[in-house]
């Protein structure tokens, strides 16, 4: 390799910078910009990043490229220096960790070795620069034990143990644990020198026994292995696995970097934590943060000692009674306050650092950009916008759809929530709600979820083993752990309902229950989780919708409006689904499906009409029919207008093949019979020659309305009566009328004659002089694409339907995709779902023929989109691109839509 492979930072100095991350990894890079940058030079431990190219490189035969050696001893050299100590020397030892740090953080999913360099020879050395604290110094040999044999000779060798308890970590920690039973220790911390000096020695002789070699006492030794399993445990199962859900590609590969070694457990002027520049979980703009006395940073994370909180705004139900770092150590807390402002105005993002406190020196571990969850997100990117830390676009993109779709889920309902008592408390990890049954491994939250059940991942604490389970959980519910635990990592990056170290529960996993006080939980039963105030509850309570009044998520929105160029309309059948989008912001409604009406609540009566009408024989049997449906349509078209008065609601004409309205059961045929005064036989007759073998594609939209005109007179009618009274109310209607299924401009120019012809009846009886509408039809059928300027000589607007569109373009039928399609997208034949996303290379094509050859036919045609994939982000960049003019969604994903709008006009404005 001829490219520089060692980047060297430290004393204020740093080869790299933030903006080289896809080389040095995201830690690398972070660092050598906290102690190089002009801006910051933060104390930062010196080290030095051996590059992810290193360890493609490495991943491939197990070798380092030419010259590696020589550049990571001079990087040693140059550490030494700066420390004043000596890699190996007996008299004066330098310590170093050899840590990873990928492109993108991955949270405990890639290994660490700390304390690389402490051997039988630098010992003595360590416990004089100690000041003669020996039982720290054999304490961090005993670490050292375990993380080397664990991390370097058990899982980079890949060795497989037989299962957990026969991993090396685990036998070591189960000899300790012996120790400390037998010796009546409540805790690690009171272990003395001799007990520690005994232990590593017993480690030492079990490493041989179960892995078959010395552990290693060379510094040199000690520090390649390190490098090498690191860059190993880029391939290992939990990162491989992390990879596949977030998407992270595998070439990528970490980086390592090597840094000398401070301690935060040298007595009780050292310290160390972590904390947030703001609250990752609500957003606020308050420095957030824990930290423990006397401690290693892994400590705070593996949440096996309750942290203390760093200030008071950073105090909870479970840690108040713990003394501050404000209090405990002012001027380091001020300093580290100091130190988080800056950073925060450096990267203008909020940051998640770690820190270490050794003999009242403060030093700056990392910094990175925190995770949050949506609530905090959105508040963040508000907030920062207006503190002019960043720009009205910067803020949009700082809130992922995904994020956004988080603020909208349900939460307990309040009076439910009020009434019931909480069964455990712990702390609010990730927000929102949610309910399901419990379970106590993340193998079966994983089973129980592709059951179809609802599984609640109930852990003493989680490790980077069950990101499976939790990911596949309705919610997580951990028994240890602070607000910087794995779990409440993990949930917070992926917007999981979470709680964590809710200590008043008793886990016994063998036996699958939980004791709380007197109470006994087993497995199966059902919990009711509150992450955002960080309750449990016995039983499933009932939730309701989160858009309650919102002013920041509402203030949001509006920064995308701002920008946005496409409109956002609802897919709305009813006038509550009308009144739902409404509230959400929407521009109009893009979908009214008529045919809603014959389903659900209220239906009885149309429908029972309506079946009338599809069995009749002649047209004036049908007409009769359709008459007396005429006041049902009417009333649900009129409510809708008026919910909608002033923007334009897209009614469409009866879709669906008839024979889906045909009644089965006997008694429903019989009572439909005597209505029309025939026999059953005779019914079933008429019903049987409905049938079709591929209704899809059989009688269905324009063709009911070309067969039967006076099915189409009678809805223009209801549509144009609707509107023609809401006039004389005052009101300000505005329908558009939309022809489905139409693959022909022959076809559109039938309906539109019609449409005509109602319309100046209509004015007629009304006395007015215009009602104002549009008509226009549906792009369906590929087709209709291809045909398209002669539809928009007719047509005065295009609406995609891309559901159909993707079921005719790819000739999938829509409803039995079940049966092949999971393999289409295992076997990458389809990147993704068509259905959901839209398939640039053919549908997208076709939706972009349409699109041009009808507005060269109408200048300024009105086009959109009303199948599924107006909700879907992606899709609405599609959307964006071919400059359509809306996009249409359900109710409750158009704020999803207006970001995903202004996000699209952003990128392509770049
Ligand atoms: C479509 O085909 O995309 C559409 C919106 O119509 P439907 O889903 O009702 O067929
Ligand atoms: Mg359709």
């Amino acid at each position: 390799m001829k490219r520089k492979m060692v980047y060297f930072f430290g004393g204020g100095k740093s080869e790299g910078n933030e903006k080289m991350k896809e080389l040095l990894g995201g830690k690398g890079a972070n660092l050598a910009e906290m102690a190089g940058h002009k801006d910051l030079r933060l104390p930062v431990p010196p080290g030095f990043t051996i590059t992810t190219e290193v360890c493609t490189y490495y991943m491939h035969g197990r070798k380092y490229p030419a010259g590696l050696k020589k550049d990571v001893e001079k990087s040693i050299k140059r550490i030494e220096l700066l420390m004043g100590r000596k890699f190996g020397d007996p008299r004066n030892p330098l310590l170093v960790s050899v840590r990873s740090g990928a492109r993108k953080s991955m949270p405990g999913m890639m290994e660490t070795v700390l304390n690389v360099g402490l051997t039988e020879k630098t010992i003595p050395g360590l416990i004089r620069q100690s000041g003669g604290n020996e039982r720290f110094v054999y304490d961090a040999y005993r670490r050292l034990i375990t993380m080397y044999s664990d991390v370097v000779m058990e899982k980079a060798a890949r060795i497989e143990p037989k299962n957990e308890e026969s991993g090396i970590r685990r036998q070591l920690e189960s000899i300790m644990n012996k120790m400390k039973s037998e010796s009546g220790y409540k805790s690690d911390s009171e272990l003395t020198v001799e007990d520690l000096k005994k232990l590593c020695k017993m480690f030492k002789a079990k490493v041989k026994e179960v892995l078959g070699k010395e552990f290693p006492d060379g510094p040199g030794q000690q520090l390649w292995g390190g490098i090498g399993a690191v860059f190993a445990s880029w391939n290992g199962k939990r990162a491989v696995s992390y990879r596949r859900i977030e998407g992270i590609p595998d070439d990528w590969g970490t980086a390592v970097n090597v840094q000398a070694m401070v301690f935060g457990n040298m007595g009780n002027d050292s310290a160390t934590g972590v904390g947030f520049t703001r609250n990752p979980g609500n957003g606020e703009n308050k420095f957030y943060g824990e930290y423990l006395i006397n401690a290693q940073g892994e400590d705070v994370v593996a949440g096996i000692r309750t942290p203390a909180p760093v200030n008071e705004y950073s105090k909870s139900e479970h840690n108040k009674g713990l003394i501050t770092l404000e209090k405990s150590m002012p001027k380091l807390y001020r300093e580290l306050f100091d130190y988080q402002r800056r950073l925060e105005k450096h990267y203008c993002d909020m940051q998640d650092i770690e820190f270490t406190i050794e003999k009242g020196k403060l030093y700056m571990l990392q910094c990175r950009t925190g995770k949050r969850n949506g609530l905090a997100a959105m508040t963040m990117a508000v907030d920062m916008f207006k503190e002019r830390l960043i720009t009205k676009e910067e803020a949009v993109m700082r809130v992922t759809p995904g994020q956004l779709d988080e603020l909208l889920h349900p939460i307990i309902d309040p009076k439910a929530e009020a009434a019931k008592k909480p069964l455990v408390k712990g702390l609010p990890a990730g927000p929102g709600a949610a309910s399901g049954q419990i379970v106590f491994t993340a193998k079966d939250a994983v089973e129980w979820t592709k059951q179809g059940k609802k599984a609640i991942l109930v852990r003493e604490e989680t490790s980077p083993e069950d990101v499976e389970g939790m990911r596949a959980a309705q919610a997580i519910l951990t028994a240890r752990g602070g607000m910087t635990s794995h779990a409440a990592l993990v949930a917070r990056g992926w917007g999981k309902c979470c709680i964590v170290g809710a200590g008043s529960m008793h886990i016994d996993v063998n036996k699958k229950q939980i004791n709380i006080e007197e109470k006994v939980i087993k497995e199966g039963d059902w919990v009711t989780i509150n992450g955002t105030k960080g309750i449990a509850y016995e039983g499933g309570l009932p939730m309701i919708d989160a858009l309650e009044e919102n002013k920041k998520l509402d203030e949001f929105l509006k920064m995308c409006d701002s920008i946005r160029k496409l409109g956002v309309r609802a897919n709305a059948d009813t006038i509550e689904d009308a009144s739902k989008a409404r509230k959400f912001g929407v521009e109009g409604i893009g979908l009214f499906r008529t045919e809603h009406m014959f389903y659900g609540k209220g239906s009885d009566e149309p429908l029972f009409i309506l079946r009338k009408m599809i069995v009749s024989k002649t047209e004036s049997e049908r007409r009769k029919a359709l008459d007396e449906l005429f006041p049902y349509i009417k009333k649900d078209i009129k409510g809708t207008l008026e919910v909608m008065d002033g923007l334009p609601v897209v009614v469409r004409l009866l879709d669906p093949p008839l024979h889906e309205f045909v009644p089965k059961d006997k008694e429903k045929l019989w009572l439909l019979a005597k209505e029309l005064n025939i026999s059953t036989e005779e019914l079933e007759e008429r019903a049987e020659k409905l049938h079709e073998s591929n209704p899809m594609m059989g009688h269905r939209g324009v063709r009911l309305g070309i067969t039967y005109p006076e099915v189409s007179e009678t809805q223009i009618r209801a549509i144009f009566e609707a509107a023609a009274e809401l006039i004389k109310n005052g009101k300000n209607p505005y329908p558009e009328i939309m022809i489905p299924v139409v693959g022909d401009a022959n076809e559109l120019a039938n309906q539109f004659e019609i449409a005509k012809r109602v319309y100046s009846e209509v004015l007629k009886k009304y006395g007015l002089r215009e009602i104002r509408h549009h008509f226009g039809t549906m792009i369906e059928i590929p087709r209709a694409s291809l045909v398209a300027g002669k539809l928009a000589q007719i047509s005065e607007f295009f609406s995609f339907g891309t559901n159909d569109l993707t079921q005719m373009g790819f000739g999938f039928s829509r409803d039995d995709i079940g049966g092949f399609l999971p393999d289409y997208i295992s076997k990458k034949i389809l990147p993704e779902d068509p259905f959901q996303s839209i398939d640039h290379e053919g549908i997208g094509e076709l939706i972009k023929i349409g699109i041009e050859r009808g507005r060269k036919a109408r200048k300024g045609l009105e086009i959109g989109i009303c199948g599924e994939h107006g909700g879907d982000p992606r899709s609405i960049e599609f959307c964006h691109a071919a400059k359509m003019n809306y996009v249409s969604c359900s109710p409750f994903r158009v704020p999803i839509a207006r970001l995903a709008a202004a996000q699209a006009a952003i990128k392509f404005k770049k």
